[in-house]
């Protein structure tokens, strides 16, 4: 069992770390928790994500999948060539090699949990020529940043 440390959205015993442990400039505002590692016959991983106001994850895509559940404030998800709003409670399910982005766009914090095998692969971040490709998408072209 791991309860809430009574502060928003942080837990007893679990450290808050940089979203990317190898930093760079192509994520903004965001910290991850792992609140369960992965165990016996269930090899998968529950974390949260938090990005404050104006804040977004990495534009990337990988053989892996997510499974997302919105538990804090409201934002939008890129899977694919879609752009969602979504909101608490909210879920969504990122397919292996779909490109994918959560940005905090409504002012508040945003905040996910989300599932992953603890077996992944590196996600792979668009290469200058598929920015530009994906640039003229009218949907996604002028949501993603990198
Ligand atoms: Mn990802």
């Amino acid at each position: 069992m791991i309860r809430p440390s009574g502060e928003n959205f942080t837990w007893h015993g679990v450290d808050i770390h940089p979203y990317k442990e190898d930093g760079g400039t192509h994520f903004k505002s965001i910290t991850r928790q792992t609140l369960a590692p992965a165990e016996h016959d269930l090899p998968v991983e529950l974390r949260y994500f938090e990005m404050a106001a104006d804040g977004y994850s990495t534009m990337e895509r990988h053989d892996h999948s997510h499974l997302v559940m919105i538990i804090r404030g409201s934002g939008e998800v890129m899977v694919g060539d879609t752009v969602t709003e979504v909101g608490v409670h909210d879920v969504v399910r990122i397919p292996p090699q779909t490109w994918h982005q959560f940005r905090a766009t409504r002012g508040t914090e945003f905040g996910f949990l989300c599932v992953v095998h603890e077996v992944r692969d590196r996600p792979h971040r668009p290469t200058e020529e598929e920015v530009a490709e994906l640039r003229q998408h009218p949907v996604v072209g002028a949501f993603f940043k990198v």
